[in-house]
């Protein structure tokens, strides 16, 4: 099957945002046959923008270069012995897929990263996250083609070197791996996280007092629906900031002036560190809720902007940017973007 090159592509459809933008090229990837034929597509111009289902991606303005849309396909098992389950997923993949079949195969770790958005490819990118697990809990090998030198390599935990929503590629530039297949270890038996105090409310409201791994998934996916809005019905990319983490000596200044800032323990440059509540600080700033046009802030959780329907990406920028040094300025901490903007507005971190 030859690649699908498309021209001055439509991007719309292909953000959970759902902000119109295109790209000069959209090449598809549907098959590992086609990187021979991709290479030669990619080897004059500059590197290419991977994009799996564009669940953590902000198109800031129209995208000069390629983008490069990821869609193999396979999930199988690799190695079922004393040590776990090794479950290997092409990068196309849908994660929430990925997490329903882990489970019908009775294989464990991934029921509190249910409902996740996106692909399995992105999962290693930002190390995803949520209710006490990281992918990086569960992470075995990657691999992935360099598309300068076309040299396809493994990488392990210690190569991806992940941190909070944090990983290698996050800091080696966009467009230089294509992650092709992860490969996750899983448990025959399960070792349930219930810490996370929504998951064991949802629980106890469901009247569930010994829970199998099953019942933890459908809590989290009942959990998140309550607090998250759907895509679907409301264009968003899940948290658009990271949660700050800051020294502890800083956390303590303002804790003493702020005494409400929810903070927990973090790691920042080796020492020990406070991680805070990016909701708070926004929410405490008055942006819940709030809206510009169609550029708004969720009216659930305020570390989720949403486009009510025709707003751009230069919208919802601008209003990141707004809530972003507010927050500076009463708090004295700048918030990072977790989402991935593209092209990257100069006045906005990595
Ligand atoms: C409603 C909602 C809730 C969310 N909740 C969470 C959450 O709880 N925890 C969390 O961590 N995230 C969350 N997210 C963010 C998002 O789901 C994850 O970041 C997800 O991994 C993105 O997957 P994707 O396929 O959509 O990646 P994209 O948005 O398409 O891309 C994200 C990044 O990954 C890179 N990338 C994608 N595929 C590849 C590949 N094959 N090779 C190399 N690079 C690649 C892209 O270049 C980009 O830098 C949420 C998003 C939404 C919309």
């Amino acid at each position: 099957m030859p690649l699908s090159i498309v021209r001055n592509a439509e991007l719309k459809s292909l953000n959970t945002f759902g902000v119109a933008a295109s790209a000069a090229s959209l090449i598809t990837l549907e098959h590992e046959s086609q990187l021979a034929e991709l290479r030669a597509a990619l080897a004059d111009g500059p590197a290419p923008f991977v994009l799996g289902a564009g669940s953590n991606v902000l198109f800031t303005a129209e995208v000069p270069g390629t983008v490069l849309r990821v869609r193999l396909r396979g999930v199988r098992i690799v190695s079922d012995d004393a040590h776990g389950v090794v479950v290997e997923a092409a990068a196309g993949e849908d994660w929430d897929a990925l997490v329903r079949w882990s489970l019908e195969q009775h294989c464990y770790g991934l029921e509190n990263l249910a409902l996740i958005p996106g692909t399995a490819g992105a999962a290693p990118i930002q190390n995803i996250g949520a209710y006490g697990v990281e992918l990086s809990d569960v992470f075995e090998s990657l691999d992935a083609i360099d598309l300068d030198s076309g040299v396809t390599a493994t990488m392990s935990v210690a190569d991806c070197a992940f941190g909070y929503r944090d990983s290698v590629f996050k800091r080696t530039g966009a467009g230089r791996w294509l992650v092709l297949r992860v490969r996750l270890r899983l448990a025959r038996r399960a070792q349930l996280r219930l810490e996370h105090g929504d998951i064991g409310l949802a629980l106890s409201a469901a009247g569930i007092a010994s829970p199998t791994p099953a019942d933890v998934a459908a809590a989290v996916r009942r959990v998140r629906r309550a607090k998250l809005p759907d895509p679907a019905q409301l264009g968003n990319a899940g948290s658009f900031f990271k949660n700050p983490i800051v020294s502890t000596a800083q956390a303590q200044r303002l804790l003493a002036g702020n005494p409400g800032v929810p903070n927990y323990p973090a790691v920042l440059d080796g020492a020990a560190a406070r991680k805070l509540s990016a909701a708070w600080l926004i929410e405490s700033c008055g942006w819940k809720g709030a809206r510009d046009g169609d550029a708004g802030v969720d009216t659930r959780h305020a570390l989720v902007l949403v486009n009510h329907g025709q707003a751009t990406g230069a919208q919802l920028l601008g209003l990141a940017a707004r809530i972003r040094d507010s927050v500076e300025e009463r708090f004295g901490v700048r918030l990072e973007a977790e989402a991935v903007l593209l092209p990257r507005p100069p006045d906005w971190e990595r």
